[in-house]
């Protein structure tokens, strides 16, 4: 009984710290092939998207009874679009893309796609119709050729070579002695911030979701590897519906609606023309990392400190 405790509770641990981060949900729920908080409900179906209109419709959610974290949060990503959520750190940018993701249910309000509760449909046809681009992509020790195909169970060599090819890492692996059949993760080489983030572009393309979380990093790449991710971003983000959790302002300037969260209330929106001309909390914002342009987000309230 102890032996058979001991590694559940030790899963159990491992869950608590995985499911913090976005980084590891699709990957954690191929481990334990299961998501403890939510189930498929009785008659649950599976999701027919035409374009993936995607609705917060006020949404209220708290991980604990005591604590609040969203308030009735209530917005539509029009299909295809690209909706980006800024907001100092603590204020619930994260916990939307959960909710989307259906790693927990709403306590008030709803999600939908397409007019399809998150709650009816099945987690498995949810979870193959998002991809997400995390913050920090958590490699497999195993093959670079395999963390790619990760995103596609059973795709061919062309593809996945394709795949990097459009994430612009192909070149890089070709240059490696052993290729694509090089070892990768905390026992094989260990890639930078940014291949690993094209890595994760690469495994997204393969996946060829319908709607892209894309979870920009906190720590900031050199200048000119965060261009580049932007611009493949953009690229993978076409016609894709599309909510960004941005820590930049410079990322989200040509989002078509973006949202100011403050303590999990949504307090602006609108494209970025509109919020500077509102002149509000959007605009110093955008007026502070102006000033300080490598610096992540911290708090809109307050300077921009870590
Ligand atoms: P950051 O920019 O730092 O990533 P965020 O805006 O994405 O922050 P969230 O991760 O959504 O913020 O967290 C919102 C609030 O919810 C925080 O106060 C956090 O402490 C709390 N929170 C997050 N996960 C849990 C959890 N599993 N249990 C209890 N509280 C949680």
């Amino acid at each position: 009984m102890i032996q058979l405790y001991i590694p559940l509770n030790f899963l159990g641990v491992i869950y608590r710290e995985i499911k913090q981060s976005l980084a590891d949900m699709e990957r954690l729920f191929a481990l334990l092939d299961q998501n403890r908080e939510v189930a498929d409900s009785a008659g649950a179906t599976p999701l027919v998207t035409h374009g993936a209109r995607v609705t917060f419709n006020h949404v209220g959610f708290s991980y604990e009874a005591k604590r609040q974290i969203l308030f009735d949060v209530d917005f539509t990503i029009a299909a295809g679009t690209t909706t980006a959520v800024v907001g100092h750190s603590g204020s619930g940018k994260s916990t939307m893309s959960r909710l989307l993701f259906r790693f927990y249910d709403a306590n008030a309000g709803a999600i939908t796609i397409d007019g399809q509760d998150v709650r009816a449909v099945t987690q498995q046809s949810l979870r193959a119709a998002i991809g997400i681009v995390p913050q920090d992509t958590v490699l497999f020790n195993d093959t670079i050729e395999y963390n790619i195909a990760y995103g596609k169970p059973g795709a061919s060599k062309a593809d996945i070579v394709a795949a990097a090819r459009a994430a612009s890492i192909h070149d890089f692996i070709d240059s490696l002695p052993d290729g694509y059949a090089t070892m990768v993760g905390e026992r094989g080489l260990k890639l930078s911030g940014g291949e690993k983030q094209r890595v994760a572009i690469a495994r997204t393309l393969l996946k060829d979701p319908v709607i892209l979380i894309f979870d920009e990093a906190t720590s900031a790449l050199d200048s000119k590897a965060e261009q580049a991710i932007q611009a493949q971003l953009k690229e993978i983000a076409k016609n894709r519906t599309t909510l960004v959790i941005a820590h930049r302002l410079s990322t989200v300037a040509d989002a078509q609606q973006i949202l100011v969260l403050d303590h999990g209330r949504i307090v602006e929106r609108g494209n970025h023309q509109m919020l500077l001309a509102a002149n509000g909390l959007y605009a110093q914002m955008w007026e502070r990392q102006q000033a300080r342009p490598d610096e992540a987000l911290a708090s809109p309230a307050v300077a921009l400190e870590q």
